[in-house]
């Protein structure tokens, strides 16, 4: 007999089929200070010809320093510098393709991320569309790419997201912002040297690591909690707390953060996000708030839902004396509050983690204008 059990997954009797889902990882990670210096020995072997480039993607903060120079160009190989002020979109990864395709005769050997969240989505999505019919657009859900992306690596230079695990690519389309989940989408490589992340501003780095923090406290609460999660989670948990509340030498707060940010990134694959997310794609959708500072924007008034995590969010944010934004919504109008809320209500699988089954009874829209009226 099949029990369904109260996190959604299926409990059955020894024999029986099961509709666990069967999941990619990354199957090659190279972790270590100053480990850079051998990607050029990493991606020896991936190249197909000397016809057939890598594309380097890289975040533009970098246009001009060190960096760029020990990336290991040989033959047609190219940098396309990208600016990460705004959030990646289907269009733009269309015209990506498009270039790639117009300049080159045959598809590249691969593709290489440089940068924070932003860029390795990019990555990601550019590395399934170079061998998919249309547009990304028509990709952005769950399972719907065919055929198996090209070559490609993230190397992170921001420490959070966990976008250097996952098997999605978030994109912003005409019609929503959602990921392109598939598993193809997830990198062949990851490179994490945390010497890369040495320039990241302050208050960046505070916010792109309290996603992974967020990831941490929606994922160990949420009604989909299992042990696979719950293993990531904790540690990424720890690791948080570890980096953001005691007094680490600097060098060993970026590799604790580093790590932090892929198991974060592992606890959700098995799981999901929750509140803070959800309303959070809704300020991003109408507003354009990015991803890390649009989640503390919100998870701050989540005391209800995630009392201990606020509290702890709280410490945080006072011992780096993190002044948030406030007022954000303060001059939008009805209607602007029903774009978000319905954004945010749209995201049925968050709601369902964090609140079970019957999270229609325990959230309305009153509940969350109630809730973006304070931030
Ligand atoms: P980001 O990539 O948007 O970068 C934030 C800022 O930091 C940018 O100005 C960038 O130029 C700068 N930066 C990055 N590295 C730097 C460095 N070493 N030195 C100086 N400046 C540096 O930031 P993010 O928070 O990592 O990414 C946010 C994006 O990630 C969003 O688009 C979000 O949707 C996406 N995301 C994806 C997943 C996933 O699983 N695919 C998960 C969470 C978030
Ligand atoms: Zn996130």
């Amino acid at each position: 007999m099949d029990i369904k059990s109260k996190n959604n997954y299926t409990i059955t009797s020894p024999g029986s089929k099961t509709d666990y889902k069967n999941f990619p990882m990354v199957p090659r990670v190279i972790f270590g200070t100053g480990c850079f210096g051998q990607l050029g020995e990493i991606l020896l072997p991936k190249r197909i010809n000397s016809g057939t480039p890598f594309i380097f993607l890289v975040d533009d903060v970098f246009e001009g320093t060190g960096l760029v120079s020990r990336i290991p160009l040989i033959f047609n190989d190219r940098i396309i510098f990208i600016s990460a002020d705004e959030e990646p979109k289907t269009d733009q990864v269309d015209v990506l393709v498009q270039k790639i395709k117009n300049d080159y005769a045959h598809l590249p050997s691969g593709i290489i991320g440089i940068g924070g969240g932003t860029i390795l989505d990019l990555a990601k999505a550019v590395a399934i569309m170079l061998t998919n019919k249309g547009n990304a657009h028509q990709y952005q859900g769950w399972d719907l790419v065919k055929k198996s992306s090209i070559y490609h690596v993230g190397i992170p230079t921001i420490s959070g997201t966990g976008a250097e695990v996952s098997r999605t690519t978030v994109l912003l389309g005409p019609e929503k912002k959602l990921g392109i989940n598939s598993d193809y989408t997830t990198f062949d490589q990851v490179l994490m040297d945390p010497d890369l992340t040495i320039g990241v501003p302050r208050e960046q780095w505070f916010y792109t690591g309290m996603d992974c923090f967020i990831h941490c406290i929606e994922s160990l609460n949420g009604t989909f909690l299992n042990a696979f999660s719950q293993s990531y989670g904790e540690k990424a948990l720890e690791l948080c707390k570890e980096v953001y509340l005691e007094d680490l030498r600097e060098d060993e707060a970026r590799n604790k953060l580093m790590m932090a940010s892929w198991h974060g990134g592992m606890s959700i694959a098995y799981s999901q996000v929750g509140v803070a997310h959800a309303m959070s794609y809704g300020l991003s959708y109408l507003l354009g708030v990015r991803h890390g500072i649009g989640n503390c924007l919100v998870f701050r008034h989540l005391k209800e839902f995630y009392p201990e995590g606020v509290d702890l969010f709280n410490k945080m944010k006072e011992k780096h004396n993190i002044q948030l934004p406030q007022g954000i919504c303060r001059e939008l109008t009805d209607n602007d509050f029903e774009i978000m809320i319905n954004v945010a209500l749209g995201l049925v699988p968050l709601w369902e983690n964090a609140l079970g089954k019957e999270w229609q009874r325990l959230i309305t829209p009153e509940k969350l204008k109630s809730i973006y009226k304070k931030i």
